[in-house]
């Protein structure tokens, strides 16, 4: 199965080679509590933009290791890159910006980003 995924005017649309997860993370860290992402993570292997990077804004703070980004038109953030345990390329899915999913069946994991 692929999922898809897009912020919320389209220009940053995905695919994902997986099934539709079960399970999110929501993490109470500064940036996570304010946007309400719930995460899910791959690898750039299973990630497909479909779009143009130009249509990207991105932030970056503290070690600068996730790149959060965001959509310039509409603002959505539908994923990030960044490097995960043990230096491996990670994306982050938006499991908000997932087309199809049922957010109210999803387990959702709370992760203490707060305290790292
Ligand atoms: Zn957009």
């Amino acid at each position: 199965m692929t999922v898809t995924g897009s912020c919320h005017c389209g220009k940053i649309a995905y695919e994902l080679d997986e099934d539709l997860p079960a399970e999110g993370m929501a993490c109470n860290c500064s940036i996570c509590r304010r946007k309400g992402n719930l995460h899910h993570f791959t690898t750039p292997d299973k990630f497909a933009l479909k779009g143009s990077r130009d249509d990207i804004a991105t932030y970056e703070f503290n070690k600068h290791i996730i790149k959060h980004h965001h959509c310039k038109t509409c603002g959505c953030a539908p994923f990030a890159e960044g490097v995960g345990p043990g230096g491996k390329a990670m994306v982050e899915i938006n499991l908000r910006c997932v087309d199809g999913i049922d957010l109210d069946t999803l387990k959702v994991t709370q992760f203490d980003g707060a305290s790292m």
